[in-house]
């Protein structure tokens, strides 16, 4: 895509022609670098997508890179608090609504849901209900750019997990509408709620969803050997990857036994 710029070292300052990420001082295990907050617009108007934690430093910076242009609306991908916790705060520094799926995160009259279009200085952000990460979480497409946001449903390095307010057969759908999408709509860029911007939008989501495959045959492998609690599977399972984040793996593993258990 002309106008995709994806800096190195950094997901701070990636862009589409009209999105460009901020990113947020909140690097962790499971923020990677930390949140983007993503800012959408043309002329003088945007959309801010996720201020990111209740961090003054990042939302002033955000509010001053801004500068005389106004932010008409603020969305959000999900509840978590990585992305929601300074939406209140920079709600009032810029004076704006706050739309999100779940009422407990609104400021303001409107929601936000799946079909609906939000426009900006004559762009167009379509809403995708995409439930699975969170019960809430939502992926944004910007047609004019050929990108979607996808928030933590599908992040810019590794692979994301399965909230406890998440699911995964919800999960699994979602990756399968998004593909459908990402190859109908000819998306040119995915751009994530952590990590870089991943330009290549089917290859990226084919590879979750094999992901997903490939670790649920795991499980049921890990069981057959005669592992039982979360823990037992996690330590058959995860042996590969860092202990910092076993316990999410944890989270992930209930996520996928409760979906076993199911079918
Ligand atoms: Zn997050």
């Amino acid at each position: 895509m002309s106008g995709l710029h994806i800096p190195i070292g950094t997901p701070d300052g990636s862009r589409t022609p009209h999105a460009e990420n901020l990113l947020a001082p909140n690097p962790s295990a499971m923020t990677l670098d930390g949140t983007n907050t993503w800012v959408i617009g043309a002329g003088d108007e945007v959309v801010v997508v996720d201020p990111g934690p209740e961090d003054e430093s990042h939302l002033r910076r955000v509010r001053d890179h801004l500068g005389e242009r106004r932010v008409t609306q603020i969305l959000l991908t999900h509840g978590h608090f990585d992305h929601s916790g300074g939406a209140k705060r920079f709600a009032a520094m810029v004076n704006a609504p706050v739309r999100a799926l779940d009422p407990r995160h609104r400021l303001g009259d409107e929601g936000l849901d799946d079909g609906d279009v939000v426009t900006v200085a004559g762009l167009e952000i379509h809403v995708y209900g995409t439930p699975g990460h969170s019960f809430d979480s939502l992926c944004f497409w910007l047609p004019q750019d050929r990108a979607m946001l996808t928030g933590d449903t599908v992040l810019g390095r590794g692979t994301t997990i399965i909230a406890r307010d998440g699911g995964l057969a919800d999960y699994l759908r979602s990756l399968d509408r998004l593909r459908a999408a990402a190859e109908g709509l000819r998306a040119q860029a995915l751009l994530p709620g952590h990590g870089p911007v991943l330009p290549d939008p089917i290859g990226a989501l084919d590879g979750y969803i094999a992901h997903r495959r490939e670790r649920l045959d795991q499980i049921r492998a890990a069981r057959e050997q005669g592992a039982r609690t979360p823990r037992e599977i996690v330590k058959i399972v995860y042996a590969d990857v860092d202990r910092s984040l076993w316990p999410a793996a944890e989270m992930s593993v209930l996520a996928q036994l409760d979906y076993l258990d199911r079918l």
